[in-house]
């Protein structure tokens, strides 16, 4: 994967370049479907997108100065976007899995040490550098097929200097690849075994303080938390969320994924960017995620690790005008996955998403629930350059075919990334 390697250099970033004799899925929201444009171009200068429709109507004064690359009929679409990640963590939990194939209980496993406990454990005994190599691998897999922004998210230190070594880990893997890392703060993750039973005293004492100081480094992009029976009840992730607002920092929320608390419900009151897993959400639920513009994140790789047998209420959802997403939940316990076109199966196979759902949900629905769509996720004058192409005949096979990545080349704010 060291073809990945980010060199920091500067050259692509001014020069203009013309990507040409290449069919788009443009993924813009003025054109119907994928916002198919065939026999299309594209130029970036700068970094960011100055033309990209058909070649027939590219002004001639953009074609003197450019690079031309000819890209010989590839389809191109944005550059994809896993909005809900975990892949900052030490250890894994391959034994735990195994035991569990073997016949092992939950009680057994946990007894041995295995578990969140287990990660916050392997995560807690890293450093920020350690915490950034463990990541790599993951990361690199991902960018392998053509992601250009990542979330990745905070919650196995559940201490407070753990979880801004996470954070700070997160933002250092955004300098040492060619990627946009968004970072979500989740120290309502779970409860520390030192907090057992009193998560009041664990928010009060952990969560809130934390808070301020990863926000006083610039370390949060949203703030995050699991509302579940396992985890924290509505209230307290009200009062997560009240001290988000505070600060001025967007939420977002892991809800009705096991059970129904009406996480998604509370998430909505305060604006939130998304509410993610969703397998458990009602149709009130749905209504007020649409009113508040919340984008419903859905999760195949968690539902199929742990055999989930609830679907997510995707009619619901889309009776509401809910707009969905799909991501990985990349994480080492519930869904060891690090792959996006995966996932867009996934989503088709199991929710029963359409082709142009699922790669909305992995293109610009993502951007949407990062709150980056004005900045990347569609392919449009103004936006970053960031781009995947392919070596597919048509954009459907991107969610048709299982452990094959076709990605011929991607472009991450108009440079091209080596694979
Ligand atoms: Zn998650």
């Amino acid at each position: 994967m060291s073809g990945n390697k980010f060199s920091g250099s500067s050259r692509g970033s001014s020069t203009r370049s013309l990507w040409r004799n290449a069919r788009l899925a443009t993924l813009r929201e003025d054109l119907s479907g994928l916002g198919i444009v065939e026999k299309g171009a594209i130029v970036s200068e700068g970094g960011r997108i100055l033309f990209a429709g058909p070649e027939g109507e590219l002004p001639s004064s953009l074609i003197e100065t450019a690079e031309i690359i000819d890209l010989e009929g590839r389809w191109v679409t944005p550059g994809l976007v896993d909005c809900h990640t975990h892949i900052v963590y030490g250890g894994n939990r391959a034994r735990e899995f195994e035991m569990r194939l073997e016949g092992a209980t939950y009680e057994e496993i946990a007894r041995t040490g295995g578990g969140i406990v287990s990660s916050v454990k392997a995560t807690n005994a890293l450093s920020v550098e350690g915490l950034v190599e463990a990541a790599l691998p993951r990361l690199d897999t991902l960018l392998s097929e053509g992601v250009t922004t990542i979330e990745i998210k905070s919650g196995y230190g559940l201490n407070i200097e753990a979880e801004l070594r996470m954070l700070r880990a997160a933002r250092a893997l955004g300098t040492v690849r060619p990627v946009r890392v968004v970072t979500s703060y989740l120290g309502a993750h779970a409860t520390p075994v030192e907090y057992k039973g009193r998560n009041q005293d664990y928010i009060s004492d952990v969560v809130l303080p934390g808070l301020e100081q990863a926000h006083a480094e610039g370390l949060v992009d949203a703030v995050d938390g699991f509302c579940e029976g396992i985890a924290f009840s509505v209230n307290e992730i009200g009062r997560v969320f009240d001290k988000a607002r505070s600060l001025g920092i967007p939420v977002k929320l892991h809800a009705e994924q096991l059970s129904n608390l009406g996480g998604a419900k509370l998430a909505a009151s305060y604006g939130a960017l998304s509410a993610d897993h969703l397998e458990y959400l009602d149709e009130d639920g749905a209504r007020a995620m649409a009113a508040a513009g919340t984008v419903a994140v859905l999760l195949p790789g968690a539902f199929y690790a742990i055999n989930e047998k609830q679907k997510p209420p995707v009619q619901a959802l889309r009776q509401a005008g809910v707009h969905i997403a799909v991501a990985t939940d990349c994480n080492p316990g519930t869904s060891p996955l690090t792959s996006l076109l995966l996932t867009m199966n996934m989503s088709a196979t199991l929710f029963g998403l359409t082709v142009e759902e699922c790669i909305a949900g992995a293109t610009r629905e993502g951007a949407r629930a990062l709150g980056l769509l004005g900045e990347t996720g569609t392919i449009e004058a103004g936006k970053s350059a960031d781009l995947a192409i392919w070596n597919i005949e048509s954009p459907a096979e991107l969610v048709y075919r299982i452990g094959f990545n076709p990605l011929y080349a991607h472009i991450f704010k108009g440079q091209r990334i080596n694979r």
